[in-house]
């Protein structure tokens, strides 16, 4: 495959960027890979593994002439990165985020670039419950979707040619709405993370099962509750105080239909067990 940016920085060295940079390198797609992180442990990580072809000491100093900027940061730092990258930007240059919330990201980080560079909000729909620079694989975009929600004035060409590099990475992709994104995402992400995290706490103080029973016993889904709760902190945090309304709505709409076979449990109404059950089988056997 052919270069498609020549300069590439990449603010913040985990999960999402270490994977970009390998499928980048994999792929040929990039003429440099310039990175920065805010720790100088991760930066040394991340010159030791050879992760970019330049780690640098400041995000001033990793953007200058670069055609692509990604913000790869916990979505609570975006607006703070963005203010102190902005008088840097090369004119012309694209920029674009990875974080898990949209609109907030939109908010924060907006106000703050210069005329003429090009921002376009994105969003990779994969990752695993591992964090850090040595946690990224050049596979991790192959075959998920990787959502862009451009502004309503962001440059086509400067969105197709984003877009070409995240086809490239393996991902396929839409535009999508940010609020839409932060709604739906709310749905299919964020607040089953919140589901999984309280079953592992549950399981936690629940004294008269002990660990090992729970970890010996611990069928399928509970096995998948663990490995999702055992995500990033920081990361989850973050998504969950800038997704607030979304999350909330989608909570709220949980803990009534919990109620609701709580209830029948309670009265023994088979039937309505069976035809709630039925109802959500026919869903999932429209999804695939
Ligand atoms: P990570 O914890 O693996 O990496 C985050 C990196 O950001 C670290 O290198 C850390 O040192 C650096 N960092 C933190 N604050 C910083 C700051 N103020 N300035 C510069 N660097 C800073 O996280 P990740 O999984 O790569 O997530 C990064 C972004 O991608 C987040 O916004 C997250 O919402 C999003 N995302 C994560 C996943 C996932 O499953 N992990 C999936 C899709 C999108």
């Amino acid at each position: 495959m052919s270069v498609i940016y020549d300069r590439v920085a990449l603010i913040g060295l985990g999960l999402i960027a270490g994977s970009m940079a390998h499928a980048m390198r994999d792929g040929g797609l990039a003429g440099e890979i310039v990175g920065y992180a805010r720790s100088a442990e991760t930066r040394d990580i991340a010159r030791e593994i050879g992760l970019c072809d330049r780690v640098e000491d400041s995000a001033a100093a990793a953007v200058r002439d670069a055609d692509l900027v990604v913000l790869a940061v916990p979505v609570g730092a975006m607006g703070d990165v963005a203010a102190e990258i902005a008088p840097h930007l090369k004119p012309g240059a694209t920029i674009t985020d990875v974080g898990s919330v949209k609109q907030s990201v939109i908010d924060a980080v907006d106000p703050h670039l210069p005329a003429g560079v090009h921002f376009i909000p994105g969003h990779p729909l994969a990752g695993t419950e591992h964090s850090g620079p040595r946690s990224g694989f050049a596979t991790l975009f192959r075959n998920r979707w990787w959502l862009l929600t451009p502004l309503p004035d962001s440059d086509p060409d400067a969105v197709a040619r984003l877009s070409d590099l995240v086809r490239a990475m393996g991902a396929k992709t839409d535009n999508m709405e940010a609020g839409h994104h932060d709604l739906v995402l709310a749905v299919t992400s964020h607040a089953p993370h919140l589901i999984a995290y309280t079953m592992v706490g549950v399981a936690d103080h629940l004294r008269r099962v002990t660990d090992e029973e729970v970890i010996q016993y611990s069928a399928a889904g509970f096995r998948d509750f663990t490995r999702i709760a055992a995500s990033d902190p920081t990361m989850w945090r973050d998504v969950f105080l800038h997704n607030r309304e979304a999350t909330l709505d989608i909570l709220g709409r949980f803990t009534e239909e919990l109620f609701v076979l709580q209830r029948a449990i309670r009265m023994g109404d088979g039937q309505q067990l069976f035809d709630y059950f039925s109802r959500t089988r026919a869903i999932r056997r429209g999804i695939i």
